[in-house]
């Protein structure tokens, strides 16, 4: 899973300074404006928009993100589009629509000839489709959109779907950034949390990672797991470190409305969540270790090896506002400043490409102003915004187009703010998407994210 841009959104995204419990709900932020304010009527302007010819002077990159939606079993916190039930010819079905929906793309004028920045493979896990099925994927979407000057081609896995001959395919399809979804190394967390792998196949796996030399490999952990205590947290970390990946992303623990958990908690049924403070402070003890390890700080959410300078291009791409094509079912876009979302059921996604149309479901084109919120928010999660780059790109300094919020955020020590550099404070780290809806439009403040 990537929690950098869920697939399913979490909601509502309300501020939680004083909210202790985790509460249902949750607090992640990967797009602005909220979803439920997008729609069918705003999908003839992304069609407008893909039928226009690119314009080179705009200067976007443009990404191809491929959603493949399968899991071995659904993770209890997990809020994102995926099936557990698919068989190989379902698989088969759905990679042949994937590559139909790239090839459609191709023949846009908004992307045909396009060079690809960025590739990235998410999740579901995209680890859980056979050799064969991957090499016949990529075969065909770089027949459209090939990728060879990309500078980053991203991975998602799960250690318990990696075999060595997948390890060296996904090796040789020119993956750059292999992500591991480690999450936690007790094996009574991971079956609790509802996790497919345990941790020995973790360790079977890193040697023919490391073997495979991808120029960066990322491992997450997520802090607060139902179950989770100090002793576990501290193991967890000391073990990943152990295992010297090049980055460490540690989220925390949420309790989006459509998972497992949260139904759970809503029929009534015991669960001891930890609450936000110690989130938190699990969060703050990994980036401790982490940094005395030889890592700095690269997000809210992840640390990279000194020295290692492959950083995150999807990333930094989306939080800049670059272009990116959302492929597969439910999959998100934003293509000259414009939002779309596929259809999020399988029939309704795989029938329109059948017929050689995309199978755009709803959309948003955002203000200006709604842009540039987009940016700031998001690039707020670096920990680090630059106010002179928005005014070059905006022609508005944020500094008094968000007077109030900044002034807020500092009050509560969350940030420092000049004119060289907004900087979040190591609290403000810790809560960087708690804090991020006091830069929004008053009508999207307590808004349902879906
Ligand atoms: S591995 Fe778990 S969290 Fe990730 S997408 Fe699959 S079910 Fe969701």
């Amino acid at each position: 899973m990537n929690q950098d841009l869920p697939l399913v959104a979490p909601e509502p995204a309300t501020t939680r300074l004083d909210s202790s419990e985790t509460e249902i709900g949750s607090v992640f932020v990967s797009n602005y404006p909220p979803y439920s304010f997008w729609s069918d009527d705003a999908v003839s302007a992304a069609r407008d928009v893909l039928h226009t010819p690119y314009d080179p002077t705009s200067d976007r990159d443009l990404g191809l993100y491929l959603h493949i939606p399968f899991c071995r079993k659904r993770c209890k916190f997990c809020y994102f589009r995926v099936y557990t039930d698919k068989n190989a010819d379902d698989i088969s079905t759905y990679l042949d629509g994937l590559g139909r929906e790239v090839e459609l793309y191709a023949e846009l004028p908004q992307t045909a000839g396009r060079p690809l920045d960025f590739v990235y493979f998410g999740g579901g896990t995209p680890s859980y489709i056979g050799t064969r099925h991957l090499r016949a994927l990529v075969e065909r979407v770089q027949a459209a959109m090939p990728w060879t000057g990309a500078r980053e081609v991203a991975f998602e896995c799960e250690p318990g779907t990696l075999t060595e001959a997948k390890v060296q395919t996904i090796r040789d399809i020119g993956v750059t950034r292999l992500s591991l979804g480690v999450e936690n190394m007790d094996d009574a967390i991971l079956a609790e949390n509802g996790r497919a792998h345990v941790s020995k196949e973790i360790y079977r796996v890193v040697p023919w990672i490391q073997e495979a030399d991808f120029a960066q490999v990322n491992m997450d952990l997520i802090a607060g797991m139902i179950g989770e205590t100090w002793e576990t947290w501290r193991e967890t970390v000391k073990k990943t470190l152990e295992l010297e990946p090049d980055s460490i992303t540690v989220y925390q623990m949420e309790l989006p409305f459509n998972t497992v958990y949260s139904r759970g908690i809503r029929d009534g049924e015991a669960m001891t969540v930890a609450d936000w403070q110690t989130k938190r402070d699990w969060h703050a003890y990994a980036f401790e270790q982490i940094a005395d390890a030889g890592y700095h700080q690269s997000s809210a959410y992840t640390m990279i090896r000194d020295g290692n300078e492959a950083g995150f291009v999807y990333r930094d791409a989306v939080w800049t506002g670059q272009d990116m094509i959302g492929a597969g079912v439910a999959s998100f876009s934003h293509v000259g400043g414009t939002h779309f979302q596929n259809a999020p059921q399988w029939d309704d996604y795989l029938a329109p490409i059948r017929d050689g149309a995309l199978p755009l479901f709803r959309a948003f084109e955002p203000t200006d102003r709604e842009r540039l919120t987009r940016e700031l928010i998001l690039q707020m999660k670096t920990g680090r915004v630059e106010p002179r780059a928005f005014s070059a790109k905006f022609g508005v300094d944020v500094l008094v187009a968000f007077e109030d919020a900044f002034a807020k955020l500092e009050s509560e020590r969350m940030l420092v703010a000049s004119p060289d550099a907004v900087t979040l404070t190591h609290d403000g780290l810790l809560r960087a998407d708690s804090l991020l809806p006091e830069f929004y439009d008053a009508k999207y403040r307590n808004a349902r994210y879906t």
